[in-house]
């Protein structure tokens, strides 16, 4: 199909992620990837392939079209591409999820896998009110969260993402009302730890669970915090006897610079989110995992089964792919991958400081990001970074990237100068 088809098709028909959306670019036609390259069908700003310093919002952690993941695609297609997962299983699903059991932190033993990160945190909300009720404490079912937070785009996720200037805000007389306490700050502090352990006590009687971004609070404004606030959550939820859910679908499997973030602090939740990277970002799939207290709470009830069952559920294509990625990953010295791009990020992101308009700049593990003190001309910064070969996705006041790990340093170099460039002109 010719380009200007192509286009014209997509503006007629295609529903993009949060579009339609007024005097917004028009996307750029992607032919193949391969590595850390998107190979454009035709040259925009003088590049006909830009480096993607967005790993397909977070996902591509090994980059594309990577030859073990292929594999596993591939030989799994020959065998079976799907089955329904109610009354029958399959080896990639069952190891995918013992493999998962064993890298995840701490006592998490079951595993619901799922097509997508939001269904993912809607099956944590229900493992949690459905746990409450279960045994014998129905007033439990509200979620208690920091703002600045998000979990997705389904309704409970909606619930517990920022409720003010966040995406959702059209939504917020209808979806169910939740338990919100300020962004946590960057360096440990007593007082808001303090906060932290009141909130907690004081809504225990109401609250199913506490669900948080560990470390990195992603698309709610890529805010970053001290580990420690995770220890102080779980010893409060251990206390007034609350559920701790962790969403790790964007920092899972390695991105900040531990295996899951919550590493860092050496904490196990009762329930966990994973997705994006879980299949190297080839195929669409989640998980939520537990632990046997939250599952057995569960069959004890008056109905003793989690009432949900996606159809693509344990899809084998997927399962494949996702055992290849953790094992590719595994198989590699992938911290020292993770600490190079992150010192080539602080290197090359350090200079935006002295750029006008700059608020902040802040690097964790494979992920750095830019703050403007204002809102960013959207088109003109993502034009400012495919001039320099670069695809980035700035957001709001935030310019940011998060490479494959296989970014060699020129490219970690490249993507931090598109970073300057778009923030310069946004
Ligand atoms: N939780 C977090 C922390 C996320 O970053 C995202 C995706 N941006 C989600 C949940 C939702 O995942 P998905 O887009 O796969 O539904």
């Amino acid at each position: 199909m010719r380009n200007d088809e192509l286009l014209a098709l997509d503006r007629a028909h295609v529903w993009h992620p949060y579009g339609p959306m007024p005097g917004r670019a028009e996307p750029l036609v992607v032919a193949s990837a391969s590595g850390v390259r998107l190979r454009l069908a035709e040259p925009a700003h003088g590049q006909d392939e830009l480096i993607d310093g967005m790993s397909s919002w977070w996902s591509a952690i090994h980059g594309y079209n990577h030859p073990v993941l292929n594999e596993a695609a591939r030989g799994q297609l020959d065998r079976m591409s799907h089955v329904m997962f109610g009354g029958l299983t399959h080896e990639p699903a069952v190891r995918l999820a013992a493999r998962l059991v064993e890298i995840t932190p701490g006592p998490l033993q079951h595993v619901f896998l799922s097509d997508s990160g939001s269904v993912s945190v809607e099956v944590a909300a229900k493992m949690c009110l459905q746990y409450w009720r279960s045994v014998g404490r129905p007033a439990k079912q509200r979620l208690l969260t920091w703002r600045g937070g998000y979990h997705g785009d389904t309704w409970q996720p909606m619930s517990v993402c920022d409720p003010e200037g966040g995406m959702h805000e059209l939504w917020s007389g209808v979806l169910p009302r939740q338990l919100f306490v300020d962004a946590p700050p960057a360096a440990y502090e007593e007082s808001y730890a303090q906060l932290l352990r009141e909130a907690v006590a004081r809504h225990a009687d109401e609250l199913a669970a506490v669900i948080v971004e560990p470390v990195v609070q992603g698309a709610g404004g890529m805010r970053f915090h001290a580990p420690e606030y995770l220890r102080v959550l779980r010893e409060a939820c251990d206390e007034h006897g609350v559920l701790l859910v962790f969403d790790e679908i964007a920092t899972g499997f390695g991105r900040t610079g531990t295996l899951f973030a919550a590493d860092a602090a050496g904490v196990a939740p009762d329930v966990m989110c994973v997705g994006k990277a879980l299949t190297g970002g080839y195929l669409s799939m989640a998980a939520t995992l537990c632990t046997s207290e939250v599952a057995d709470g569960i069959s004890r009830g008056e109905v003793p089964v989690l009432a949900h069952g996606p159809t693509f559920m344990g899809n084998p294509l997927a399962s494949s792919v996702a055992c290849a990625s953790i094992d590719l990953l595994l198989s590699q010295d992938w911290q020292t991958e993770v600490k190079r791009i992150e010192g080539g990020l602080r290197e090359g992101l350090e200079p935006a400081r002295t750029l006008p308009g700059v608020r902040d700049v802040r690097v964790l593990g494979a992920i750095g990001v830019v703050q403007l003190d204002h809102d960013i001309d959207m088109a003109a910064a993502t034009a400012a970074a495919v001039r320099e070969g670069v695809w980035l996705r700035p957001f709001r006041d935030l310019i940011y990237t998060m490479p494959p790990f296989v970014t060699g340093d020129a490219d970690v170099a490249r993507i931090c100068a598109a970073v300057r460039a778009a923030a310069a002109a946004g």
